[in-house]
């Protein structure tokens, strides 16, 4: 019949808003029947952007619309409103927060365009903007909510996501779960995302106060619900107050635009190893924890030919999510004299070269060498630098 979207009740000092709509649909009177649950990630450089950047959406079918829309009333003003200005000092953080402002709508008769899903994951959108729903209710959070209901899944993968009990939830103790079991599901062909290759480290289970247990990603909606079941069946893995899998747009890339092509002028190193590329068309830059993108970018020289992607920043620099070269420049260097092998310098233009030492001279200016990139493939972060939304290389 319809789709209810909610977006921003939660903010970094604690809540969640997959837990908000889990207590949502736990509520929902009995002739209410639920359809897809979604988790929608949208643009990561939003300025009121919550925690995970995250927007929930479920579908629901009710007999009578009035009664339902009655009962969700209700239900805002209850549960939902007053979470409206919690917010957590920014001292700890190094963005400027904003306090939560939440929002829900409810589309039945007509969806919101897919296109506005587009701009709300690869830009930044205003209220204003929104495509107008049968009823919503609060603030800020109805661009996500209206987002969420208006994605229209052309890349899907999922994520069972499970919650600590109440008493758990706020406690900083780590999360218990049982590592033996995650392995063995870490080796599931269609789960993803699990462990940390490197480290063994968990990537499933949140820090902090979030009262998310864990989140298991999988390519598969079965993969997901199964793999999800066996760790809470475990007694080493931590007591919970429920599951759901969700349909998401996690890895669909759906954030990016085409792939760029650029020439590069010249490269800048910085601390710990991030790149700064200047090309004729753009700026670029290759964080430190990029990994393989760093390490490629700290090999190019004036005139590679490289192809990239990545999201623009406020400030119009790309940060890269992949790299590639196209076509490796030769390198070009002035001869070194025979007598004090020392790097011999320009006299003028058109004029021979000459050793700095001992003024030897020679025709040939310049020496030639080829360059052999470390690879030709497309390079990426590793799994625990990318966001949610990158879609791993392996795949295409
Ligand atoms: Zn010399």
């Amino acid at each position: 019949m319809g789709w209810l979207g909610l977006d921003d009740t939660d903010h970094l000092g604690g809540g969640c808003t997959t837990k908000t709509l889990d207590e949502l649909i736990k509520g929902l009177p009995s002739e209410v029947k639920i359809g897809e649950v979604r988790l929608v990630r949208l643009w990561p450089f939003a300025r009121q952007r919550t925690r995970g950047n995250a927007a929930v959406a479920v579908e629901l079918n009710c007999e009578s619309e009035e009664y339902l829309l009655e009962h969700l009333d209700l239900w805002w003003n209850e549960k939902i409103s007053p979470l409206a200005g919690e917010i957590s000092s920014s001292e700890n953080y190094d963005r400027l927060q904003y306090p939560a402002d939440p929002g829900m709508v409810w589309f039945s008769s007509k969806l919101p365009d897919s296109s506005f899903y587009y701009n709300a994951v690869r830009e930044e959108v205003n209220l204003e903007d929104v495509p107008v729903a049968e009823r919503n209710w609060g603030g800020q959070g109805i661009i996500g909510a209206t987002a969420a209901v208006a994605w229209d899944k052309s890349e899907v993968t999922y994520e069972a996501i499970a919650w600590r009990t109440e008493k758990n939830t706020g406690l900083e103790k780590s999360r218990l779960i049982d590592l033996e079991r995650l392995a063995e599901i870490d080796e599931l062909e269609y789960t993803f995302m699990s462990r940390d290759p490197r480290t063994g480290n968990t990537m499933i289970a949140p820090r902090g106060p979030c009262p998310v247990l864990f989140g298991l990603r999988a390519r598969k909606f079965e993969f997901a619900y199964d793999s999800a079941c066996h760790l809470l069946e475990s007694s080493s893995t931590e007591r919970n107050s429920g599951m759901r899998v969700f349909t998401t747009n996690q890895a669909s890339d759906d954030h990016l635009g085409d792939d760029l092509c650029d020439v590069v002028i010249e490269t800048e190193i910085l601390s710990r190893g991030a790149v700064v590329i200047n090309c004729e068309e753009n700026k670029l830059l290759a964080f430190s924890e990029s990994g393989d993108i760093k390490l490629l970018a700290q090999w190019l020289i004036k005139s590679d030919k490289i192809r990239f992607n990545g999201l623009k920043n406020e400030d119009g620099v790309y940060h890269l999510e992949r790299l590639k070269i196209d076509k490796s420049s030769v390198l070009k260097e002035r001869p070194h004299c025979i007598k004090c092998n020392v790097r011999m310098k320009s006299m003028g233009q058109n004029q021979p070269v000459r050793c700095p030492k001992c003024r030897t001279r020679s025709e040939q200016k310049w020496i030639e060498t080829p360059r052999v990139p470390p690879t030709l493939d497309w390079v990426q972060a590793p799994l625990d630098s990318r966001r949610h939304l990158t879609r791993p290389l392996e795949w295409n």
